[in-house]
């Protein structure tokens, strides 16, 4: 069976960044199970998965306009204390969830000073080039309720439904 849209694939990865280094790894868990075409793992790697099949090895650059997007400075933002009332200690590398127009937005504390704490809105992989190596382990068909939620029910799936 070849990966298309709407069938679950699993796969081992590894992703490196330009320089080299490891950012994320499936090594020594289980594999990483996604739903083709629901957006759960970054477009240029799905589109590069697109017709492979169980063994399957292939190595894959993606770069940010196909992964996690350009680097936006208006995502970047700087905002009183008052906004963290009840949090004591603001350290740089905090993560929190913002209310965005579109929506909840994850934010990481980039900067704390006396007169404001600087967020930046953009994904911690935005503007980079992602070198991804994969191998894909599974693929099957997507059962009724996977296809509804866009994502791959099972072990580890923790949504209260
Ligand atoms: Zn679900």
């Amino acid at each position: 069976m070849q990966i298309a849209e709407n069938l679950v694939a699993l796969i081992h990865y590894t992703l490196k960044n330009e320089a080299g280094e490891v950012l994320d790894s499936s090594a020594g868990q289980e594999p990483l199970p996604f739903v083709c075409g629901a957006n759960n793992i970054v477009a240029g790697l799905e589109n590069a998965l697109l017709g492979k099949v169980v063994g399957d090895k292939l190595d894959v650059t993606v770069k940010p306009e196909e992964g996690y997007g350009e680097v936006r400075e208006e995502l970047v933002q700087k905002v009183d204390r008052e906004n963290f009332q009840g949090i004591d200690d603001i350290a740089v590398g905090m993560q929190f969830m913002a209310e965005a127009p579109w929506g909840q937005q994850p934010v990481t504390v980039v900067s704390v000073e006396d007169d404001g704490v600087t967020l930046d809105g953009n994904h911690p992989l935005a503007g980079q080039t992602l070198l991804f190596s994969v191998e894909v382990t599974e693929v099957r068909e997507a059962t009724e309720d996977e296809l509804a939620h866009g994502h791959v029910h099972g072990e580890g799936c923790n949504h209260d439904h």
